[in-house]
């Protein structure tokens, strides 16, 4: 069954009226559909790196001071104190250097198995 359907609007791209047989049509044609979607994928790409930006910076703030005076600690908390990457902490927890508990999902590692890495290493 063929629509019937004839309804002006303005294509969203080009902001030329058109005729359009559905009233989901956006675009006045295949190129101008392609081309809105090819710049709608750009502006999300553009968007999702900003917030990975901002998330990053947000990620990165535990400072030092506040880590300091934590009994328990996650892994990023670690990676902080001993300033080294997550891979490497991972590495150590993997080779049994460094105990962790889990909590939920979450590896949680006491300050004073930290410590016991450094009366190892003696
Ligand atoms: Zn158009």
């Amino acid at each position: 069954m063929s629509s019937t359907l004839r309804l002006k609007k303005a294509c969203e791209y080009c902001k030329q009226t058109f005729i359009a047989q559905k009233t989901a049509t956006r675009f006045c044609s295949h190129r101008c559909n392609s081309r809105a979607y090819k710049q709608n994928i750009r502006e999300q790409k553009k968007s999702t790196v900003q917030q990975d930006l901002i998330q990053h910076t947000a990620k990165s703030s535990p400072k030092l001071s506040s880590v300091q005076s934590k009994q328990f600690l996650d892994i990023k908390e670690t990676c902080i104190l001993l300033k080294c990457s997550e891979s490497t902490l991972r590495k150590l927890i993997s080779k049994g250097n460094i105990r962790t508990a889990l909590v939920g999902r979450k590896h949680i590692i006491r300050r004073t198995d930290i410590e016991l890495l450094f009366d190892k290493a003696n």
